[in-house]
């Protein structure tokens, strides 16, 4: 993807520079600090069921690991190419260290379309890609986790595949299913940690949650989420979408309903509801609303379309959803975004709880692991909004000072730089 004349990695550096102008960095850490420690592409040949076979590219780019171990989801899009991977390799450098996470940052891909594989051509893939990046990752050298079009089933398969190798290995990957060690709470933890963040934004504006009303693009693991814990906060969730197309209705969509038709494997646009209008995406970006929560792909709001953005603030539960380009105009219109490495930072928060739960053989009641991420991150959100006040700056410029500053310090305390 290459939107406004920028390639994924170099919008997301635009964001990393100019939070770099609020905190002291020198010309090597500048360097080191925009650029990745390791890329590895692997082939992947697949064998169809059919008896055909493509082969397709896979990628492990670890951005950062001064803080700890490399973490970061492993995805499969058309669209996941090396440069893409490499963005979303350094939103998790600076996501894990504004939470305070023992983690660097890391990303993978296969640039594939998954859409209409077989299970077992899903599992062949995996396997090729777990043991053809085997050799780079490790229970304390780097942890991957799902992330679009990847799940628990992914995470098992990946984690039988290391494990096949190294032994029983848990906690190589986070994401899994329970009874192989993943942890009650983590499934949700993204989408229900967008609005955690949400509330602590509400309350710091001394808005009500029962009187928002949310508009979603994105209805898979973390648009669902957001959704379902959205409408139990009392919020009105007007309108959804999924790669099909949308549905709205102002006086409130039943959530509950759409999770159902689309666990079911159905789109949104399926689900038979009195008063619900078709949406197109680019529709639903637009439509009035008070909270717009894009939780899909990357770029969806671009200078074409923040113009026409009604959102009384944004909230960006995807990776990059925003081009810089966008995020200059929603900022003069004064239309907030809390950024992507605050509001979707809930699943590695929820993976590091999973990974240390894997290392303990011990596992926490989902209770405590939803009261643990509240906490961790209201605490996030507030000091990313002392830190805007501090510096006079937008949120993402906060939230990646905080993080620049602490991932600069332990490079240099390592003798890295
Ligand atoms: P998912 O595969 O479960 O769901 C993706 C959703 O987006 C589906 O509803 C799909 O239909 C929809 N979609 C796909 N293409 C679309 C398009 N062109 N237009 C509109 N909708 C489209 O993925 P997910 O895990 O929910 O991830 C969604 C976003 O959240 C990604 O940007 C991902 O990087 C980010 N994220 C995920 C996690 C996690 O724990 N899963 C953590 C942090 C961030």
């Amino acid at each position: 993807m290459a939107k406004e004349g920028l390639t994924a990695f170099q919008a997301v550096n635009r964001y990393f520079e100019e939070a770099a102008r609020l905190v002291d960095l020198d010309e090597a850490m500048y360097s080191v600090l925009t650029s990745t420690y390791r890329e590895i592409a692997v082939q992947i040949p697949v064998r169809l069921d059919d008896g055909d076979l493509i082969v397709v590219r896979g990628y492990r780019v670890q951005h950062n690991g001064a803080r700890g171990p490399y973490k970061g989801g492993v995805r499969y899009h058309p669209t996941a190419d090396l440069e893409e991977v490499r963005a979303l390799a350094s939103l998790m450098t600076w996501k894990t260290a504004l939470l305070g996470l023992p983690f660097g940052g890391a990303k993978g891909g296969i640039e594939v379309d998954p859409t209409g594989m077989s299970s077992t051509e899903l599992q062949r893939m995996t396997r090729r890609f777990a043991n053809g990046i085997a050799h780079v990752i490790g229970v304390y050298r780097d942890i991957p986790a799902p992330d679009m079009n990847t799940n628990a089933q992914t995470m098992a398969w990946m984690m039988d595949a290391y494990s096949a190798t190294h032994g029983y290995s848990p906690a190589i990957v986070t994401g899994k299913p329970l009874d192989l060690g993943g942890a009650p709470g983590r499934e949700a933890a993204t989408g229900r940690g967008v609005v955690y963040i949400l509330e602590a934004y509400a309350e710091q504006h001394g808005l009500d949650m029962g009187g928002l009303r949310i508009a979603i693009q994105g209805f898979g693991n973390v648009g669902s989420w957001v959704a379902t814990e959205a409408a139990a906060q009392g919020a009105t969730v007007v309108a959804v979408s999924d790669v099909s197309g949308g549905v709205r209705r102002d006086a409130g969509l039943d959530v509950a309903r759409l999770v159902e038709v689309a666990r079911a494997g159905g789109t949104v646009g399926d689900t038979e509801q009195a008063g619900v209008d078709r949406v197109s995406n680019e529709e639903l970006l637009e439509s009035p609303c008070d909270v717009l929560v894009p939780a899909a792909l990357g770029e969806v709001i671009h200078t074409d379309n923040a113009p026409e953005i009604q959102a009384r603030v944004v909230v960006e539960a995807a990776n990059y959803p925003v081009t810089p380009g966008a995020d200059k105009i929603l900022g003069d219109r004064g239309i907030p975004v809390i950024p992507d490495i605050l509001a979707n930072a809930g699943g590695v928060t929820g993976s590091y709880f999973e990974w240390t739960q894997n290392i303990q053989q011990f596992t926490w009641k989902e209770d405590q692991f939803n009261e643990e991420l509240r906490d961790r991150l209201r605490a996030a959100y507030q000091a990313t909004a002392s830190a805007a006040d501090e510096y006079g700056c937008t949120l993402r410029q906060a939230a990646f000072a905080i993080g620049i500053k602490k991932v600069a310090q332990a490079a240099r305390m390592r003798g890295y730089v």
